[in-house]
């Protein structure tokens, strides 16, 4: 089981996810935008936004 952030729709680009991710995962052009090659998932993001716009969703990695 692995967990990804999405940005939703309701994201202002306030850039709060952008200062609080440890990672410099993300960043911020109108809207906030996440880079999955950085972000290890440790969601420290999802509570900071004000909107409620980071989602967490849970893939199951399924081998070829
Ligand atoms: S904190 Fe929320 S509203 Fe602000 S830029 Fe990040 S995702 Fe968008
Ligand atoms: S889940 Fe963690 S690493 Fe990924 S964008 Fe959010 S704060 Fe950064």
């Amino acid at each position: 089981m692995e967990r990804r952030i999405f940005i939703g729709d309701t994201c202002v680009g306030c850039a709060f996810c952008m200062l609080v991710c440890p990672y410099n995962a993300i960043e911020v052009f109108g809207r906030a935008r996440v880079d999955y090659e950085i972000c290890n998932a440790c969601m420290k993001c999802v509570a900071c936004c004000p909107n409620s716009a980071i989602e967490v969703v849970e893939t199951v990695e399924t081998e070829a």
